[in-house]
């Protein structure tokens, strides 16, 4: 190894491949051939003894990628809340490699500590969330969730008077938690990671859209974790804040809002009534990676009680910065990317006008798809309120042959679901780059599988 850091030609080689790849996005297939994945064999060989050239690696991994990636940082990728990455983020994704940074001390980045400070503000400042809230980086929704119940933990455990850090869970108080029979996976995941179990949670019944029904919550207490949902994964409905959370908070007991893409509709002003109350809230999550458009591997954890998560977080040790502002003390990781540059350029370049016509435009495609896929004969199973819509057809195993088709084809990619103990196929619009072209693309792929299906003339 005798690169020096200026290589040149690896780097620049990695650039070409990267902006040729970008350019032939659009185009792309959107699930890879089998042709094109037979070419990953290629990567099964033993470790080499000696290192290849720099050059050489980046040379072999652009020409795979370009071939063999599912293209879901492209238009027609409709599969989950994947979202893209707007051009300013997935441009300081790379000068962020470059640099390196990490986050955990500020003396060792005082520009990534500055650029999760601002960064921070203005988030809470879009989502219309408390000022003086703590926000901090993590991968995702999974650990901002958990963040914020490690928080809530916290709180129920002072409560009475029981340090969970110092004695944990063993021979500490009881602690109820609540959530909707729609909640999402993360959230048991990470109930289970805090020692509070996977399946201890009171499950409260939904209605048809998977909002928890207000009027079936329990009652509630100090002791308790109530965890809410900003968008629920299939139907993007909310559940009922303004009615749920004053009542729960009143009770003194800890509410949580998994808003892993739905919290973003609070930028926009059409939208931000669906989630009437949110702000009520004591923690929220929200992904960097889904409606943001902000390359992965970007989470927020955002919660009013910066003392709590503190307690739950805080990391020091002699040989670092005794700060206890440190962004280390309020997240799981110790070392970690520099997640807030592109947040930071995500934002900067879509300012809140762009937000707010991402989350619009989004939602706009979601009712061109009910409409497009009513004409086809599909029955819309979702009220299309936000950036999804659920559409069935035919009998069982209906729904997933077209997803199928419509994979092979190359033209688009959505998944398939249980709604209502029905299968349906499911489509989410979050990437900043579809257009009404792409629903129209998708919408002909579509009828074409419908066809093949013999449910069309
Ligand atoms: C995607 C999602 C999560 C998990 O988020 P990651 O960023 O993938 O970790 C949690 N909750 C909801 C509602 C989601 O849609």
């Amino acid at each position: 190894m005798s690169a020096s850091h200026t290589d040149r030609t690896c780097l620049a080689a990695a650039a070409t491949a990267a902006l040729d790849y970008l350019a032939g996005l659009r185009e792309q297939r959107v699930f890879p051939s089998g042709e094109a994945l037979a070419l990953l064999n290629e990567l099964r060989t033993p470790m080499p003894d000696r290192g290849r050239s720099a050059d050489d690696v980046v040379r072999q991994l652009g020409t795979l990628g370009a071939s063999t990636t599912v293209a879901t940082a492209g238009p027609r990728f409709f599969g989950y809340v994947t979202g893209g990455a707007v051009p300013a983020s997935a441009a300081a994704a790379w000068l962020a490699a470059a640099w390196d940074q990490t986050p955990s001390d500020g003396r060792l980045s005082p520009l990534v500590a500055e650029l999760e400070r601002v960064t921070g503000a203005w988030l809470l400042d879009l989502l219309r969330l408390p000022t003086g809230s703590c926000v901090g980086y993590v991968t995702g929704s999974t650990m901002a969730n958990l963040v914020g119940l490690a928080a809530g933990r916290e709180y129920v455990m002072q409560g009475q008077n029981w340090d969970v850090q110092a004695k944990g869970l063993i021979g500490a108080p009881p602690i109820r938690i609540i959530v909707g029979a729609e909640v999402h996976a993360t959230i048991p995941k990470a109930l289970g990671l805090l020692g509070l179990g996977r399946d201890t949670a009171i499950r409260v019944a939904a209605d048809k859209q998977g909002r928890m029904i207000a009027s079936a919550v329990p009652p509630l207490g100090p002791d308790c974790i109530v965890c809410l949902q900003a968008g629920n994964v299939n139907s993007g409905a909310f559940d009922p804040f303004a009615d749920i959370i004053p009542k729960a908070k009143e009770a003194g007991a800890w509410v949580h809002i998994d808003g892993a893409f739905g919290l973003v509709a609070a930028a926009s002003p059409e939208h931000a009534p669906l989630l009437a109350g949110h702000d009520l809230a004591d923690s929220w999550s929200v992904s960097g990676h889904k409606w943001f458009n902000t390359p992965y591997d970007c989470g927020v954890a955002i919660n009013r009680h910066p003392d709590l998560v503190r307690r739950a977080f805080a990391y020091n040790a002699s040989y670092l910065d005794p700060d206890t502002s440190s962004a280390r003390n309020f997240v799981p990781e110790l070392s970690r990317r520099a997640r807030a540059v592109e947040m930071y350029a995500a934002l900067a370049s879509l300012g809140k006008e762009g937000v707010r016509e991402l989350v619009v435009r989004s939602c706009g495609h979601a009712r061109r798809f009910a409409e497009g896929l009513s004409r086809l004969g599909f029955e819309i199973l979702n009220e299309v309120v936000l950036n999804k819509c659920v559409a069935a057809i035919g009998e069982n195993g209906t729904a997933q042959r077209i997803a199928a088709h419509v994979s092979d084809s190359g033209e688009a990619w959505f998944s398939t679901t249980e709604w209502q103990g029905r299968s349906a196929i499911r489509l989410s619009i979050s990437n900043w780059s579809t257009t009404t072209a792409d629903i129209d693309r998708t919408l002909s792929a579509i009828e074409r599988a419908v066809r093949a299906e013999g449910l069309l003339p």
